[in-house]
């Protein structure tokens, strides 16, 4: 907080496209969508259009004990575009709730099922699923959650396969099958205790880290075989961020359960979903005294405008044929990344379609981190706004999420602004 005082704030008053405008009047790119939210940019007429029609029927009305015209249109459209199997959606708020309603659902599953004992998790170290305290249970990250150590559930954790920091190798393919052996032995040895397993298809906060190809479909055939349900976290990688409107279609995964949020609604307002397949869903569905009710419900569940919003959102999506035009554009991204790499603390450029971490070390040969205390992840987003653009870092590795609406133009001058902050902030590191 003393920091943040002590700082110029940015105090934002409009946007338009994939720029934002603060009280001052500066302009800046909006190069993280809004923390990972935005699609199509901002004031987009049609979403616009969508919310003003809505509000001509109604804003809101409870989703508890009955249903709306909008959440139900957007549940079918939700359903059509999910990964094959997913066929129940259950509304919240959030990408943390979702998180919360999927762990209730896991962990409820296996109990009205007469199933004893699966009552744990097993999550991946780094994860990051919300911040609400069921979810920093299954999240290890410890800047963020060890402060509430006392508060959590217990949680099995193993290592993601990050292949750049891996202690399994260091190519994809080492990487991939030491990890997948240690969740087969913690299966092998633990999975009477095990309910489910939570990932995130792309480390997200951890850092930006994609899983190596086929790692997903591997991790879905072990959780098959040792009847262990599979969680997957689409919060930040769902709605075309990656180049596939989900990030299990890279791997061809249905979850058992999937959490949708952040680009739900195109970034305009809070929906969040999780969704199921019919066979967990069929152990909730009961007489009422079975006492086999999932419950779970928040005030503004369902939310017109924003179920609305939503799917104007998912309509702009196949118009503009996004997805696909995301999946080309993220090559030319990769070029124009490019000569970051080059730079002598740039120690890893990852990307997965419009997801970029940008690791920077002190070293490049050893992979040995700046002390934290310098925090060149902070400086390098703040010489970034200096040159008219918003970042948010995760510690040393710098963010870049742009909208997926950016043309090639407003990627390229975006990158070169990336580019030439790091440069300046890192070349010249003597300059604390
Ligand atoms: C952002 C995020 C969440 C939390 O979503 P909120 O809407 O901020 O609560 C959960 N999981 C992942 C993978 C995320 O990136």
């Amino acid at each position: 907080m003393k920091e943040y005082l002590a700082d110029e704030p940015v105090i934002i008053e409009s946007g338009s496209g994939c720029r934002l405008r603060d009280v001052k009047g500066h302009e800046y790119w909006d190069g993280v969508s809004s923390v990972w939210l935005n699609v199509h940019g901002h004031r987009v007429p049609e979403l616009d259009a969508a919310i003003r029609r809505q509000l001509d029927y109604i804003a809101h009305s409870t989703l508890l004990g009955m249903a709306n015209v909008p959440a139900i249109l957007l549940a079918e459209k939700l359903i059509q575009i999910a990964p094959p199997g997913l066929a129940k959606v259950f509304y919240s708020d959030s990408g943390a709730e979702a998180v919360e309603i999927a762990l209730k659902m896991a962990f409820q599953y296996w109990k009205n099922r007469g199933v004893d004992g699966k009552t744990t998790f097993v999550t991946m170290r780094e994860a990051y699923h919300g911040d609400t305290v069921g979810a920093v249970s299954v999240g290890s990250i410890d800047l963020f959650h060890q402060v509430y150590s006392p508060l959590l559930f217990p949680s099995i954790k193993i290592p993601f396969p990050n292949v750049y920091r891996s202690p399994f190798g260091d190519t994809a393919e080492e990487v991939k099958n030491g990890s997948l052996k240690m969740v087969e032995e913690v299966f092998q040895q633990r999975g009477d205790e095990i309910a489910a397993m939570i990932v995130e298809p792309v480390q997200g906060a951890g850092g930006m880290i994609p899983m190596p190809a086929g790692y997903l479909r591997e991790l879905r055939r072990l959780c098959s075989a040792y009847d262990i349900l599979l969680i997957v976290d689409e919060v930040a990688t769902g709605f075309g961020r990656t180049g596939k409107m989900f990030a299990c279609e890279h791997d061809g995964v249905t979850p058992d359960i999937m959490t949708v949020a952040k680009g739900i609604t195109g970034g305009y307002l809070p929906i969040a979903a999780t969704l199921t397949t019919d066979t967990v869903y069929d152990a909730f569905y009961a007489d009422y005294d079975e006492l086999k009710t999932l419950y779970h419900g928040h005030s503004y569940t369902g939310n017109q405008l924003g179920c609305a919003v939503a799917l104007a959102n998912l309509e702009l999506f196949e118009q503009k044929k996004l997805v696909s035009e995301v999946e080309q554009k993220a090559k030319e991204l990769a070029v124009y990344l490019e000569p970051i790499r080059s730079l002598s603390h740039v120690g890893d450029v990852r990307q997965a379609g419009f997801m970029v971490g940008i690791e920077l070390v002190e070293d490049k040969a050893t992979k040995k981190p700046f002390p934290w205390q310098q925090r060149l992840g902070v400086r390098v987003c703040r010489r970034c706004r200096e040159l008219g653009m918003l970042l948010r870092p995760l510690t040393d590795v710098v963010v870049f999420m742009p909208p997926l609406s950016a043309t090639l133009q407003e990627l390229k001058e975006m990158t070169n602004i990336l580019y030439q902050a790091i440069a300046e902030v890192t070349e010249d590191t003597s300059v604390v």
